[in-house]
């Protein structure tokens, strides 16, 4: 072992990788520290692209980024590895041996020491305690999820197809729990994909009679952390796509055939989705006598360290940061992870120097939420001018930025541009939507 500061960065996703890549530029390249990244995956994609690859519109493998060279182009290393728990006292990170297909272990369990750690573990869906969610939904937390939902799409579009009797009621619906953006944009996506497979040659499927599209939501209206204007507008698109939204209804069970809520309703529909709220890995849960609240995030003060430990900070959808007088928390976002990667980065080089610590103030800059190639409906600015509706291309425009912004971070501006055209020249040779 080095007598350098030992780096740990344990989770390489929004804001994880952006941090292990900067503080590698920074610090890894001049050997002023070892800085290593942990991830339970090998491979990385951004996580708001999930919903884009249950559709089958992005192919993952197209837009995953390997570790291994990212840290080798960045001076870091990667460890292979899912988190399990943590020893304050010998400062050593505990993760998971990690087995193959078979059952056979591939890289034994393992012990990280840290002199600096950031955790970076993102979050999981919250399914409430609801009978039957866990076992009846589809999820959208990781990329496998994401490829197995495409995959079953596919799967019960050729059966149903192919099938000598007639497409039984709600045999193709889908039900999607959670009317946040992602619930609403996963609806966009399939109403585009289920067209386009049909005109592939699943011709004897009629999207329009036989696949039903239903959001399902708790609160008055859709996006409802989105300003009503938006919500309206969002409606009034999905109305157009013949998407049926339920809203003031709030799931009280869900069954292998469809989907219970407190009015007595059911939704019958073959496919569930999650996508109602968020918490953090369980394992985080007052993981070794930090301080966490009730979604297991871990509490940070505004330089982002953990309340109880100056040498452990948590950044993006795991941590929890008060952001103003009424306590509420930085929301888990994207935007907030990249924020927070950067802030972190010069925390630590600055702690290094002994220099004092910068305090996170998270910057809104809006929300943009894209229907498909139908339309992308945002507010921009949230919380610095009120905040400014936009539709069309220039949602369109933001509503991109957001993740050449994270491309940037990691490969710089030039490599996302080359990125950006490879990506396009792929678009004009394939067909629009994954078809295996
Ligand atoms: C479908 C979808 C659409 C979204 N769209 C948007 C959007 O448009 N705009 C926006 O701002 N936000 C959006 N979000 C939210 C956004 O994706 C998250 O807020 C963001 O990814 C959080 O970043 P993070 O770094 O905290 O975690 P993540 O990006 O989730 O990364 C966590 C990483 O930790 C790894 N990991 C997890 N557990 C362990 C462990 N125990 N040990 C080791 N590694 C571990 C994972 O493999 C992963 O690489 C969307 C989310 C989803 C699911």
């Amino acid at each position: 072992m080095s007598e350098r500061p030992q780096i740990i960065v344990v989770g390489g996703g929004a804001g994880g990788l952006e941090l292990a890549t900067a503080l590698g530029n920074r610090l890894g390249r001049r050997k002023k520290a070892d800085v290593t990244l942990i991830d339970a995956s090998r491979t990385h994609v951004w996580k708001p692209l999930l919903h884009e690859v249950a559709a089958g519109t992005l192919d993952s493998h197209e837009d995953e980024l390997e570790y291994l060279a990212q840290a080798r182009w960045h001076h870091f290393r990667f460890r292979l590895g899912r988190m399990t728990g943590l020893d304050r006292d010998k400062r050593e990170v505990l993760v998971a041996a990690t087995l193959n297909d078979d059952g056979n272990v591939i890289v034994p369990e393992r012990r990280f020491r840290y002199d600096t750690l950031v955790i970076a573990v993102g979050s999981l869906s919250n399914d409430f305690g609801i009978p039957g969610v866990k076992e009846n939904c589809l999820f959208l937390d990781t990329t496998a999820q994401a490829e197995r939902f495409q995959r079953r799409l596919i799967d019960c579009m050729l059966r149903a197809h192919t099938q000598g009797e007639p497409i039984r009621p709600g045999q193709l619906d889908v039900a999607i729990v959670g009317a946040g953006a992602t619930g609403v944009e996963l609806a966009a996506q399939l109403h585009q994909v289920t067209r386009q497979l049909s005109a592939f040659g699943l011709d004897t499927i009629d999207p329009e009679r036989h696949i039903k599209l239903h959001v399902i939501e708790a609160s008055p209206r859709i996006l409802p952390a989105l300003p009503p204007r938006l919500s309206a507008a969002a409606t009034a698109d999905l109305a157009r796509l013949g998407v049926v939204v339920h809203t003031n209804e709030r799931v009280v069970e869900v069954t292998n055939e469809g989907i219970r809520t407190a009015t007595g309703h059911f939704i019958p529909a073959s496919f569930r989705v999650w996508a109602a709220g968020i918490k953090a890995p369980d394992f985080l849960q007052d993981i070794a006598g930090l301080e966490t609240n009730r979604i297991n995030q871990l509490v940070v003060r505004p330089t982002l360290q953990s309340s109880r430990d100056d040498d452990i900070y948590a950044i993006g959808d795991c941590a929890a940061c008060v952001m103003n007088e009424a306590g509420d928390t930085v929301p888990p976002r994207a935007q907030a992870a990249h924020q927070q990667a950067s802030l972190v980065a010069k925390s630590i080089v600055r702690r290094l120097r002994g220099k004092p610590l910068p305090s996170y103030r998270y910057t809104d800059y809006g929300s943009l939420v894209t229907l498909g190639k139908y339309s992308t409906v945002g507010s921009l600015m949230g919380n610095l001018t009120g905040s400014l509706m936009v539709t069309g291309f220039i949602a369109r425009v933001v509503y991109l930025s957001l993740y050449k912004m994270h491309q940037a971070a990691l490969h710089g501006w030039l490599r996302t541009g080359l990125l950006t055209l490879a990506h396009f020249l792929r678009r004009a040779v394939n067909p629009q939507i994954k078809l295996h």
